[in-house]
């Protein structure tokens, strides 16, 4: 069973970096494929290039078996669509295989209005990962499409390639991309945070100032 969690990773943090830990060991998964992306759809463009996003990930899942950097966005030129994300990994698996999209809660409470939500739930299984700051989602659409797909247990994951929505629980840390850059920018350390290799990158990039 194979993960897949896309971002902007501008930069990967240890917010990412641990739910995805958590969620390889805790669903079983094969591997979780991190996939920065190119042009971002629903929020503003990222501030390091793909190429740095990308240096910067590696370096924060070096020697971490199971955590996976993909590239296959930023070499996919136009807008990240993680309906055609999907699409091509779903193309290299076969179609009983399960495949689950990781997403944080914040992302999943705007879910519906992503580009094709749900033939994106044809193609995977929906992980959502409990995010402290977690905003009330039971009264809306979600609520709906919840009823209809949501399971509680990993194993019915693996009965199918594709198709439910499951919540799961993740090491809670308020952490955010947003927060990483303020604190550079403002001359703050944002030590402890983030892997300390991506830190190195960070100031010998100068990003972030
Ligand atoms: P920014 O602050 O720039 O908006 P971010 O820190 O939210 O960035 P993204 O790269 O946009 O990071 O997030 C990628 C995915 O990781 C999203 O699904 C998001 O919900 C999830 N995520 C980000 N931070 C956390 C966190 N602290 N805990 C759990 N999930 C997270």
């Amino acid at each position: 069973m194979i993960g897949v969690l896309g971002g902007t990773f501008d930069p990967i943090h240890f917010g990412h970096l641990r739910p995805a830990l958590d969620c390889l060991e805790m669903l079983a998964l094969d591997q979780v494929r991190m996939i920065p992306l190119n042009v971002a759809v629903h929020r503003a463009q990222p501030v390091a290039t793909g190429a740095q996003r990308l240096a910067m990930l590696k370096a924060a899942i070096a020697g971490q078996p199971g955590l996976v950097a993909d590239a296959r966005e930023l070499e996919r030129p136009g807008q990240s669509y993680t309906y055609d994300t999907l699409l091509s990994i779903r193309a290299e698996l076969a179609p009983e295989q399960p495949l689950c999209l990781l997403i944080g809660a914040d992302a999943f409470a705007g879910f519906l209005r992503w580009h094709r939500p749900v033939e994106i739930l044809k193609l995977a299984h929906l992980i959502v990962m409990q995010r402290p700051s977690q905003s009330s989602w039971l009264n809306s659409g979600l609520g709906a499409l919840y009823a209809r797909y949501g399971c509680n247990n990993a194993n019915d994951l693996r009965e199918q390639g594709a198709g439910r929505i499951l919540f799961q629980d993740v090491t809670r840390l308020e952490i955010s991309a947003t927060q990483v850059r303020e604190l550079i920018r403002s001359g703050r350390s944002p030590r402890y945070l983030l892997p300390d290799a991506v830190i190195s990158m960070i100031e010998s990039e100068q990003l972030y100032r």
